[in-house]
């Protein structure tokens, strides 16, 4: 089990260096799992402090007296924090503006907006015996994005009704 006190001192330090105030997230997967939304409300933070467990996990003390939030990246177990604190830095600095080329892109994006994506085509115009679908090369841009609103309806519908 991680002790409180050099837990604690990290955490004071890391507090003093920071020029905002700082949210302390201890990601653990007895949090809420990591949802969009939880990325785009911490992509607007302007300061998070990120503390990752090893072990059993940490002294229930310094939890209490120290940490705002515990975040899930999945009903499951891993060995550290550390992976899972790089995929909700990961989920959340693509969300910061300029980080992106497009930000559009992240708006259309799986679980954005409560949809799934489109599927994405690109060359050769065959694949195993699969081609790209006609509406996507007729040049019809009406048509393309009547096809980029139904895809995702669809696809949302069969896997995650
Ligand atoms: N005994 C803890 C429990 O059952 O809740 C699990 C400890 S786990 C082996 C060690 C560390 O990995 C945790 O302290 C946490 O920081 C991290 N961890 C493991 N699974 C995680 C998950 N699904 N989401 C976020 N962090 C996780």
């Amino acid at each position: 089990i991680m002790m409180a006190p050099p837990l604690q001192a990290a955490i004071e330090e890391a507090k003093q260096t920071s020029s905002a105030p700082a949210k302390v997230i201890y990601l653990s997967p007895q949090g809420p799992p990591l949802t969009h939304k939880k990325a785009v409300e911490l992509a607007n933070s302007p300061h998070l402090i990120l503390l990752c467990g090893r072990y059993e996990g940490i002294d229930e003390r310094m939890l209490q007296s120290s940490v705002d939030e515990e975040i899930s990246i999945g009903e499951f177990v891993v060995y550290g924090g550390e992976l899972p604190a790089m995929m909700l830095m990961d989920a959340v600095l693509r969300l910061i503006p300029s980080a992106l080329g497009d930000i559009q892109s992240a708006e259309q994006d799986s679980c954005s907006d409560d949809l799934l994506d489109c599927p994405h085509y690109t060359k050769p115009l065959e694949f195993q015996g699969v081609t790209v679908p006609d509406v996507l090369r007729s040049g019809n841009h009406g048509l393309i994005a009547e096809w980029r609103l139904k895809q995702p309806l669809r696809r949302t519908l069969e896997r995650r009704p």
